[in-house]
């Protein structure tokens, strides 16, 4: 089973995969924790040139293809044969940052991205699709707060940037109700927790 969880910066993404994580194993499940862009070596690689900060001459589309490259490369290694002995994969961002990142945020299109990462994913996409939906505002400060986390290229946004991304994701949810379930993100930490516990329950005993 393969369930991705989206949103942008600062919504709580990896602080609810570990969460989850641990709950699933609780229950007896076989879980697989892992991020994009990264989550095995190539990919990483390509993570780090695609957020160096230094590379500022990044073209939008050479970038779409990086995130596109990364994405094949960790799903033909890491999550597709994780799925074939039947685990859960629990995965970071996939393809819908993509989608409203590069197809919306930088104006390449939905359907132009949709269709290069088809070619990537072959038709491999998630079963269960966890959306943080949050103020960019609030996710930023959250984020400038984290003193620990690594800058990033995309730190360079404005705001308007990051209303785009999230207009984004909110018209995929509307578009994808049966996959994608949007979250209220901002809320304390548990309580969007015991939302995800339910929508993940309600979705393996269906
Ligand atoms: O999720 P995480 O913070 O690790 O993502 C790293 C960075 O990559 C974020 O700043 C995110 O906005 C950016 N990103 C992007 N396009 C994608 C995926 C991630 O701009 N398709
Ligand atoms: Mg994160």
């Amino acid at each position: 089973i393969f369930i991705t969880v989206e949103g942008g910066e600062g919504a709580g993404k990896t602080t609810i995969i570990h969460k989850l994580e641990t709950y699933l194993f609780s229950k007896g499940w076989t879980v697989v924790s892992t991020r994009e862009p990264g989550g095995i070596e190539i990919a990483e690689q390509i993570r780090s040139i695609i957020l160096n900060p230094a590379n500022t001459k990044m073209d939008a589309r050479a970038e779409a293809l990086l995130y596109a490259a990364a994405r094949r490369q960790h799903l033909v290694e890491k999550v597709r044969p994780a799925l074939e002995q039947g685990k859960i994969v629990l995965c970071d961002r996939f393809i819908d940052s993509s989608l409203t990142y590069q197809g919306i945020a930088r104006g390449l299109g939905i359907d132009e991205i949709f269709e290069i990462n088809q070619f990537a994913i072959e038709n491999n996409m998630p079963d269960l699709t966890l959306y943080f939906d949050i103020e960019p505002a609030v996710g930023l400060a959250r984020i400038h707060a984290d003193k620990t986390r690594e800058v990033n290229r995309l730190d360079l946004e404005q705001l308007d940037f990051h209303e785009r991304v999230r207009a984004g994701y909110v018209q995929l949810a509307a578009r994808f109700p049966e996959r994608i379930r949007l979250i209220q993100a901002q809320r304390p930490i548990e309580q969007v927790f015991a939302d995800v516990c339910s929508i993940v329950d309600s979705y393996l005993n269906s």
